[in-house]
């Protein structure tokens, strides 16, 4: 697909000067300048691979904000019309380029919340269990917050979780996932599942699996699909309208570097859009906009993705996204996304060039069942080689027991960061 085997990038060579002669060539290597890149006590430099935990800050955020503060302070409520970007509409602002980004239709899509919160939200829309078909299916290695979601649902419904959850799991031996295995699950247990709920791009092994082909599985045995994005969005094109899930939920502070703790996106199929009869928890935010401010009228909700939301929404979180945003929308997601595959490529090829036994890497070595993030299990060592990478100006993720995570984003990160990480990682194993 993406044509790797014609790419002369894949002759890779294990040198600084080979590291520079990338980052000259490499047509996004300027977006760098746009992001404050931590440094050391000394000034220099971090090598930062850590954006599929927190997104770095883009220069330009700063003045998105104080544009918002400066509109309060100047105008008090009246900032919700007359500011330069109003407030009422704030989140239309963000709706497009953020639809570009998960490949969905705007009315698909809503910046709100955080990613636990949507995902309760879209649970108590697409979780209608029956008594007889009420399980739910997750990956085994889900991140904590999305099982103890499923496991406080279920137990919502008089369900126990032991055996309302249904876990995909590796083969004994393996770490990765396999298909045939959910299709075995679905063909076994498929009449008692009520939801799929998986992350597209797992957060410790960092697979990202066959969304398409997940999508249609589930729907083959009536089941509701929901995916969480939040190590997907921004790294991997999810294409959700084409793929079909019915809703998918994510976060905006790792790859899409929107500041810690900031709003979450969540989409919900156009098929749904306009099916007034399914369940959901409501707020003012998700009624009419032209009669909201009536305050005497019935519900009525808002067709699409934004009739869930409950609350007008923190600005200034919006803000720093919209920021975020527009960084994102004028590199191109595509681009992105090539030089994603040869900047990961290249980590790969100086891992395996360290020929070390104690080295194995977890991620799929296939590019398209992987986004930027590697995981790299170094048997028998411990959090001290983590706190050793740091001493050494790395700052990367590290997973109990053995794993570290290593994700060089095509935005900020530089071939040079990749040849310098794999320098002192080997340092560090000497
Ligand atoms: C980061 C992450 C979360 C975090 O959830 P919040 O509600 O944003 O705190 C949840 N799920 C996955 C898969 C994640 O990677």
């Amino acid at each position: 697909m993406f044509g790797l085997e014609n790419q002369p990038y894949i002759m890779f060579k294990n040198s600084l000067e080979f590291a520079k002669k990338c980052d000259a060539s490499d047509e996004l290597a300027s977006f760098r300048n746009k992001f404050h890149i931590p440094k050391n006590t000394a000034g220099e430099e971090l090598v930062y691979l850590c954006g599929n935990s927190l997104g770095l800050q883009p220069k330009a955020t700063s003045d998105y904000i104080q544009q918002e503060l400066k509109d309060w302070a100047n105008l008090g409520v009246e900032g919700h019309t007359e500011g330069k970007n109003p407030w009422l509409p704030y989140h239309e602002f963000l709706t497009e380029n953020m639809a570009k980004i998960v490949g969905a239709k705007p009315s698909e899509v809503v910046i709100m919340n955080g990613l636990t919160s949507n995902l309760h939200l879209m649970m108590v829309s697409f979780y209608q269990p029956t008594s007889s078909k009420y399980k739910i299916v997750i990956e085994s290695d889900a991140f904590p917050s999305d099982k103890y979601a499923m496991e406080s649902q279920l137990k919502f419904h008089g369900y126990n979780p032991s055996e309302g959850l249904i876990l995909w799991k590796p083969r004994k031996g393996e770490e990765l996932c396999r298909l045939e295995d959910l299709e075995d699950i679905m063909k076994k247990n498929g009449d008692e599942i009520a939801l799929l709920m998986i992350g597209s791009t797992n957060y410790y092994s960092g697979q990202s699996f066959p969304l398409k082909k997940i999508t249609e599985l589930g729907h083959r045995y009536n089941c509701k699909v929901g995916f969480d994005l939040a190590h997907g969005a921004g790294n991997i094109q999810p294409n959700l309208h084409e793929t079909g899930p019915d809703f998918a939920v994510w976060c905006t502070y790792k790859y899409l570097n929107s500041g810690p703790g900031s709003l979450g996106g969540c989409f919900v199929h156009e098929r749904h859009e306009n099916n007034k009869e399914l369940k959901r928890f409501v707020g003012w935010w998700g009624h009419n906009k032209q009669t909201r401010f009536n305050m005497r009228h019935k519900f009525d909700v808002l067709v699409g993705a934004e009739g869930w939301q409950l609350s007008n929404p923190p600005i200034l979180s919006m803000a720093a996204i919209r920021a975020s945003l527009d960084t994102f929308t004028e590199a191109g997601f595509d681009n992105l996304r090539a030089k994603a595959i040869k900047l990961t490529g290249f980590l790969e090829f100086l891992v395996d060039d360290l020929h070390d036994d104690r080295i194995n890497i977890i991620t799929p070595r296939n590019p398209e069942e992987r986004g930027c993030q590697l995981s790299i299990q170094v048997k028998s060592a411990d959090k001290s080689l983590h706190t050793q990478l740091t001493e050494a100006g790395v700052i990367s993720d590290w997973r109990e027991p053995d794993v570290i995570r290593i994700a060089p984003a095509p935005l900020y990160n530089s071939f040079e960061d990749v040849y310098h990480f794999a320098e002192r990682l080997k340092k560090v194993l000497n």
